[in-house]
């Protein structure tokens, strides 16, 4: 682990977990890669392994039986699930962290503790905001619900789309239009569903890279749920949405990717310093050693501003950070990731090494959650004085 601050039992809690998908995921990845034609699968039985060890559902608080920790021991525990492979780190954090999302709903207290005690035993949930013509632009969504006044209950109709997690979960946090009167911050509602209510799931997509976090559609076809699974207040949930993609949950969202630049950093300077060309070890040619120590700074600067504001978030200080450490951990990933392949040549193209495998995966990181140029979009417009919802 490489957080110098980090106290005795975060480094024990970040050794357990590492240890467990070093043994059980590390020699099976290409399995798991290839599996389903090629789709790729998320390894239920690694999964598993980790709820059994107590690491999923991390934030839930110590009332409803969790572990309550703290963001930052969180970002450091996926970071180091992160060095093995960032699309199961990816997957494993982002299906179990909407139970604040269920805590906000006006459920019976008996039904949130009876999904703690779900989540906690494993079951995962999905995030469904993006539709086909409403990525970037999440207002052009078209899902709706309307409202049947002698049922209490929402009637939701609509498609999602690219839904992380869809094909495992037990429960769905979707966003829907509920008054198309009014403005995106004020018509869509988010809601809580569970998959019993009849959602379907779609198509598994064919993906470039995160084979290990399967992504798919979800349908609602006249899913009824009841007055109580609204989250938050009615007409508010771009709030909602919001609070999924952008403060410390956008920031913990980072630390796969500082786990994987630093497995490619590390991965790739073993191989330098024992590749020898033209006489001497590849390490000592000073383009390539340029190329790692350039690898190394990225890392460590990344690591550091993603711990400084998940700590201040820990202290309930705002830093308004998270716009910026989106964009500057995920581009520099994207860098190192492709570094390594340049810098191992070859070998670094082929599947027989991990590189590839890398700088697959990390190019997803700079599209979702908001891609890259919505975030510098946001950003400028929030230096500037205006605000980045207009
Ligand atoms: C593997 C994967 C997993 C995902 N998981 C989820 C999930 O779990 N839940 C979920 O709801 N969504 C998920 N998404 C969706 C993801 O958040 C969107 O793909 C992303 O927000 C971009 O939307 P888009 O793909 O429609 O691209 P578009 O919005 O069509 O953008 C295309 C390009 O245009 C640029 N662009 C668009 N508008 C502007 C602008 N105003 N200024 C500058 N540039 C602009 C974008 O930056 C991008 O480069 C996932 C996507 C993928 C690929």
């Amino acid at each position: 682990m490489k957080y110098a601050f980090a106290t005795d039992e975060q480094r024990e809690f970040v050794e357990g977990a590492y240890k467990i998908v070093e043994k059980e995921l590390k020699p099976r990845i290409e399995e798991y890669e290839a599996a389903d034609g090629g789709l790729g699968v998320y390894p239920m039985d690694v999964h598993q392994k980790l709820v059994d060890a107590g690491y999923y559902g991390m934030s839930i608080p110590e009332e409803y039986g969790g572990l309550g920790f703290d963001m930052l021991t969180q970002g450091l525990i996926i970071e180091e699930i992160g060095r093995i492979d960032a699309g199961f780190a990816f997957a494993f954090a982002g299906s179990s962290c909407y139970f604040d999302r269920i805590l906000a709903t006006k459920m019976p207290e008996e039904e949130k503790q009876m999904w703690a005690d779900r989540i906690l035993s494993g079951t995962m949930g999905c995030f469904c905001l993006t539709e086909p013509g409403a990525g970037s632009d999440a207002a052009a969504m078209i899902t709706s619900a309307v409202h049947d006044d002698a049922a209490g209950e929402w009637i939701i109709n609509g498609t999602k789309c690219f839904a992380s997690n869809s094909p495992n979960a037990e429960y769905f946090i979707v966003f829907a239009w509920t008054d198309k009167t009014k403005r995106a911050s004020q018509g869509v509602t988010a809601f809580f569903v569970e998959k019993e209510r009849g959602v379907k799931i779609g198509k598994k997509e064919n993906k470039m890279g995160l084979h290990l976090s399967e992504t798919a559609d979800v349908i609602f076809e006249d899913v009824r749920v009841p007055d109580d699974h609204v989250i938050g207040e009615l007409g508010r949930g771009f709030g909602v949405a919001l609070g999924g993609i952008s403060g410390a949950g956008a920031v913990v969202n980072c630390c796969p990717c500082l786990g994987m630049s630093q497995a490619a950093l590390d991965e790739c300077l073993e191989y330098a310093k024992v590749r020898r060309q033209f006489g001497k070890r590849i390490v000592d040619q000073q383009a390539v050693g340029f190329m790692i120590a350039d690898m190394e700074m990225r890392t460590q600067a990344a690591r550091a501003l993603v711990y400084d504001a998940l700590r201040a978030a820990d202290e309930g200080i705002k830093t308004n950070l998270d716009l910026l450490i989106k964009c500057y951990v995920t581009d520099c990933t994207m860098q190192t990731t492709m570094d390594a392949v340049q810098v191992c040549g070859g070998y670094g193209y082929m599947k027989d090494y991990p590189f590839e495998r890398y700088m697959r995966n990390a190019k997803i990181f700079q599209i979702f959650g908001g891609t890259n140029q919505i975030k510098r979009k946001n950003l400028i417009k929030s230096m500037a004085g205006r605000d980045p919802m207009k």
